[in-house]
């Protein structure tokens, strides 16, 4: 696993007088492909999103599923979500810095429905320059404090998909650099001359030095996580099953379009058409019936 902070913090500063920028935490950054590969070869051993669901070992699978089925949710679990990412941050170092105080009541506020979503998001917007100035600085030399402040700032994030998502992903951070910090003064380096200069920036080559450790503590935390949020929402995806024909060769199903095509094709009836896509063109077959 490789971090990349430093250099997206960089760019960060370079293009703060951006406003396009600025419209976005430049702090985020994309899966690695490990972890793309992994979750990609989980979801082939998975029947359907409602499995991903009740299996997935990190709680970010389990969001993606959710994300990418949203219309196949009876009600958008909007206060499971926000729960999940308050219970998520709610602990973290950092979340109680003076100038947070207002934006953490906001989010709890809203799990008691004292917050409406425009005041979270004016929030957000009051506290998005120190988020992401402080951010930079503080992930830059891995301080839980700066992880855990932004994970509070994401979980007021009104779209509660990306709330829970990035609340839960910070909050794995922070928890990596706990580890990190209570490690990487006792690590042998090779640069460590034992200069305080030195000392100083010693975790940040810790985790370049031990990625095994990053990764033990972000997969760790991001479990913590997945059991969370599978007691919290246990069936998002229960509504009633959606029979239908279609194209059927084997285990595979078409659309009708691809259908006649085939060269062992029948027509069968299926229990439950939802989350099913015709193995050839990808089309969600429910859309077809
Ligand atoms: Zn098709």
């Amino acid at each position: 696993m490789k971090f990349v902070w430093t250099k997206k913090a960089n760019a960060c500063a370079e293009t703060r007088d951006s406003d396009e920028e600025d419209a976005a935490c430049t702090l985020m950054h994309p899966p690695s492909t490990s972890e793309t590969d992994a979750f990609t070869r989980f979801r082939a051993t998975c029947s359907g999103p409602p499995d991903v669901w009740d299996r997935a070992p990190v709680a970010s699978w389990m969001l993606d599923a959710l994300r990418r089925t949203w219309h196949w949710v009876p009600i958008v679990p909007e206060r499971e979500l926000r729960t999940f990412a308050w219970r998520s941050v709610e602990a973290l170092e950092g979340t109680d810095a003076p100038g947070l105080r207002e934006l953490r009541r906001a989010v709890y506020g809203r799990l008691r429905r004292r917050t409406s979503l425009q005041e979270l998001q004016s929030l957000q917007e009051a506290t998005r320059a120190d988020a992401i100035r402080n951010g930079t600085e503080g992930l830059r030399r891995c301080e839980p404090a700066a992880a855990g402040a932004l994970a509070l700032w994401h979980a007021a994030t009104p779209f509660v998909y990306d709330a829970a998502f990035w609340a839960a992903e910070f909050a794995a951070l922070h928890d990596a650099y706990v580890v990190v910090r209570g490690r990487a003064p006792g690590w042998e380096w090779v640069g460590d001359l034992g200069h305080s200069v030195l000392t100083r920036v010693k975790p940040a080559f810790f985790t370049t030095g031990r990625p095994d450790v990053i990764a033990a503590a972000l997969a760790e935390a991001r479990n913590r996580q997945a059991l969370l949020l599978r007691d919290l929402l246990p069936a998002p995806f229960a509504a009633p099953p959606v029979p239908a024909r279609v194209w059927r060769n084997h285990q595979s199903v078409f659309c009708g379009r691809c259908g006649p095509w085939l060269k062992d094709g029948v027509i069968d009836v299926i229990d439950d058409v939802r989350f099913r896509a015709c193995a050839r063109c990808d089309t969600p077959l429910i859309e077809r019936h």
